[in-house]
């Protein structure tokens, strides 16, 4: 059996530079609260914890500092904490914080900001609240608005797919056009998570099953698993290497991983070790008996 390792995958710039923040100032004051989880991965988060790191969605007193993940938050959670005079670590990834900056921009312009993402999810909690009562998220899939407001500014979360982004805009346009009296689109897609999608979809058409690795949670993670599963190739999402079932691999010739941009290489390494050690019991299993 061979094990193929898509071309880009695992840690972002983004999710390591939030890291990196946190580890520093935990090691300058102690302990830190973080609003929510770093990243979407268990094993990252409590690897943090241990190095004073708490994961908290309520900000406390000002005893320690607040901890901004990499998915940034809305300004209301910036007053809040404000208000308790707690000092503020941001880890917001700037890809997020370019997103956040278009959504108030053009909330301040007049535009209503439609948001081509998870409702649900942190990132685009974050960037809704940026542009106020003017912003309104759509899941992919869902209906728009109707009657859309005549000058709508488009952006999406940034590990959406592009050609999902794309096929929303193109929806947006074929169906509401008559109500649109202009509309602004601003790519705000991470480049990282596109490029992670694309060595996915590559190595999909190439494997006879993918395995996911990432957080549940994670959105680009799920998103890989998407990817996969459109190029018609059985695919598993899995958070750790003991949730490998050898009968997926039962008869399996190449066998692909990918990752999610919060997964640690560690994780990846063990799914690997796991699938060749499943590979080994298939081959001790088939060997010829002698005589
Ligand atoms: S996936 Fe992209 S947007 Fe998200 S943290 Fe990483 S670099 Fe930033």
């Amino acid at each position: 059996m061979e094990i193929l390792l898509a071309k880009d995958m695992g840690f972002c710039w983004g999710v390591r530079r939030a890291i990196d923040i946190m580890e520093t100032a935990a090691k300058e004051h102690g302990e830190i609260i973080s609003v929510g989880p770093i990243v979407h991965n268990p094993q990252v988060v409590r690897e943090l914890e241990e190095m004073g790191i708490r994961t908290n969605v309520k900000p406390e007193g000002d005893e320690h500092p607040v901890a901004i993940t990499a998915h940034g938050v809305g300004p209301q959670v910036i007053d809040e904490v404000n208000k308790t005079g707690a000092k503020i670590i941001d880890g917001t990834c700037p890809i997020v914080t370019r997103s956040q900056r278009w959504a108030r921009k053009m909330a301040e312009g007049g535009f209503t900001v439609l948001v081509f993402g998870d409702p649900d999810h942190r990132e685009v909690r974050g960037v809704l609240g940026w542009a106020g009562d003017k912003a309104i998220a759509v899941r992919d899939g869902d209906p728009l608005p109707s009657p859309l407001p005549s000058r709508v500014a488009v952006i999406s979360q940034t590990t959406q797919s592009p050609e999902r982004f794309a096929e929303f805009v193109g929806r947006l346009m074929r169906d509401h056009v008559s109500e649109i009296t202009e509309l602004r689109l601003i790519n705000t897609l991470c480049n990282v998570t596109s490029g992670q999608q694309a060595a996915a979809r590559e190595l999909a058409q190439e494997t006879d099953v993918m395995l996911v690795v990432g957080g549940k949670t994670s959105a680009n993670t799920k998103h890989l698993l998407e990817v996969c599963h459109e190029e018609g190739t059985t695919a598993y999402h899995i958070e750790n290497a003991a949730e490998v079932e050898p009968e997926w691999l039962e008869s399996c010739e190449r066998v692909g991983v990918t990752a999610g941009a919060s997964t640690p290489d560690s994780a990846v390494e063990a799914v690997v070790t796991r699938v060749r050690d499943i590979a080994n019991e298939f081959d001790a299993t088939r060997a010829p008996v002698q005589s």
